[in-house]
């Protein structure tokens, strides 16, 4: 079987013909992105907030060490410990050797992204441990054994009779439950395994170097009973996640929630600082937070494509993009969807096992316009789009006849002399085989372009020429 990012042309196939996937993903625009777009339009300063956002970012990364290391002294200070993992298998066997070591049967998680990067519920099922998701999106793809669909909203591809159905097939509820008996019914399993976890595994939306502060953001208050009641809590972050300072965290949390959702503050915004003190009633026992490089230290070494770090994971690129809202968040086959996806998955899973996703772009600009911060994501497409045709051996991915084929065209269209008579010729040896003065099939490796529509016969008579005789005939 392919790896999943190599099957990101036939998973578009299928979910472009999938009409409930279809009907769902229209709400990640009418919602999602025209509630991003009131909320920017309703705050002051939107564009210098971003701007402002933007260089925090810029000197957060240009600065990661530093930051780094001051976030592990002062979450040390705290009482926490600090683990450095180089990828995603060295994170994962501190989270189960701490598990093993603390004897802990049950784990609830809160989303976490990076997480979804080491598949860690599944290593925990691996190895006799329960893991459960209190995230309601994250609870529904996990019932259903899939990856998340978007960054902020994991299950938007269900439907309500998909939901319940599978509800009623887990758990015996009644199939015909309505959202609100969904969620009450969902708040009663997950309550029950909140009290018995004895360990929680949560995502990080920032982490403040200044303070060792630990930031999450929800709607649904499951981060906080995370961080809460288990007597170890585990925070696994990338490490970009990092912002210096409580003031520069208020700014970030500002353009982040506004981008995503639309909100002016999301319901629950949680702090964590270490674990329990003695004079405190509620949280841990103990408080690990992992670092995760996997594949960071790449972007952050290539300065085409460092900015994909400053990425909040906000969503709002997905939203924006027009391919994203019709191929779905599974088509690009790995944890990261949408334009953001098609950058990061490459470098982080391997450019060569990812190479259609730098082309999963019309490059119309949505997603850079969309960005809180700015990034610069049809550049870096166009970057990796290179790589794929013209980078090192080991990366590059285009066959010798394609890349003969284009090599042919740009020779063709670098001269407007070669390109007048080039069309000729293709007119001339294109007429036998044209219908209607449309190719309705050609041969690869170029036969992708009229699998789905109509590929034009260069006309007889180039609009060049027709303009130059209009005009000597005096109608220019
Ligand atoms: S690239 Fe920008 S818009 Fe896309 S998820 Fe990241 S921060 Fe949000």
């Amino acid at each position: 079987m392919l790896p999943k990012t190599e099957r990101f042309k036939q998973g578009a196939r299928e979910t472009l013909a999938d009409p409930v996937i279809q009907e769902s993903m229209e709400a990640v625009y009418n919602g999602f992105h025209t509630n991003r777009q009131s909320a920017g339009q309703a705050t002051e300063g939107w564009d210098a907030q971003r701007d402002r956002g933007r260089a925090i970012k810029e000197h957060t990364i240009a600065n990661l060490d530093y930051y780094l290391e001051m976030l592990t002294d002062k979450v040390d200070a705290n009482g926490g410990n600090v683990f450095f993992a180089e990828d995603t298998a060295a994170a994962t066997e501190y989270i189960l050797d701490l598990a093993r070591a603390r004897d802990v049967k049950t784990v609830i998680k809160s989303k976490s992204m990076v997480s979804e990067e080491m598949s860690l519920a599944h290593e925990m099922e691996a190895v006799g441990i329960e893991a459960v998701e209190t995230d309601l999106g994250e609870y529904i793809i996990q019932l259903a054994g899939e990856a998340p669909y978007h960054i902020i909203a994991p299950a938007i591809h269900k439907s309500q009779d998909q939901v319940a159905e599978m509800f009623a097939e887990t758990t015996g509820t009644d199939p015909g439950q309505t959202p609100e008996e969904l969620t009450t019914t969902a708040r009663g399993m997950l309550r029950e395994t909140f009290q018995r976890a004895d360990m929680s595994v949560t995502g990080v939306n920032f982490a403040v170097a200044e303070s060792g502060s630990i930031v999450l953001v929800t709607n649904e208050g499951n981060g906080r009973m995370c961080t809460s009641i288990p007597r170890v809590h585990v925070a696994v972050m990338g490490m970009e996640k990092i912002v210096p300072s409580m003031q520069d965290l208020g700014m970030m949390l500002r353009i982040l929630i506004r981008s995503a959702t639309g909100q002016r503050i999301s319901s629950y915004v949680t702090m964590v600082n270490g674990p329990r003190r003695d004079e405190e009633e509620d949280g841990p026992e103990e408080f690990h937070l992992v670092i995760v490089d996997n594949g960071r230290m790449r972007l952050l070494a290539d300065p085409n494509l460092r900015e994909a770090l400053y990425c909040l994971r906000c969503g709002a690129c997905l939203n924006a993009c027009p391919v994203y809202r019709k191929v779905g968040g599974h088509s690009y086959g790995w944890v990261y969807p949408g334009p953001i996806g098609a950058v990061v998955s490459p470098v982080l899973s391997g450019l060569k096992q990812a190479k259609d996703l730098p082309f999963a772009s019309s490059l119309c600009g949505a997603c850079r316009e969309a960005c809180p911060v700015r990034i610069d994501i049809p550049n870096m497409l166009l970057h990796l789009r290179h790589q794929v045709v013209e980078g090192p051996r080991e990366v590059r991915s285009v066959g010798r006849v394609e890349r003969l084929v284009w090599k042919a065209w740009r020779f063709g269209n670098m001269k407007p002399g070669r390109f007048r008579t080039g069309g000729k010729i293709a007119n001339l040896l294109g007429r036998p085989f044209a219908r209607g003065g449309t190719f309705r099939r050609v041969p690869p490796p170029l036969s992708g372009w009229t699998r789905s529509r109509d590929l034009p016969l260069p006309a007889s008579t180039p609009f060049r020429d027709r303009f130059k005789k209009r005009r000597s005939r005096g109608r220019g």
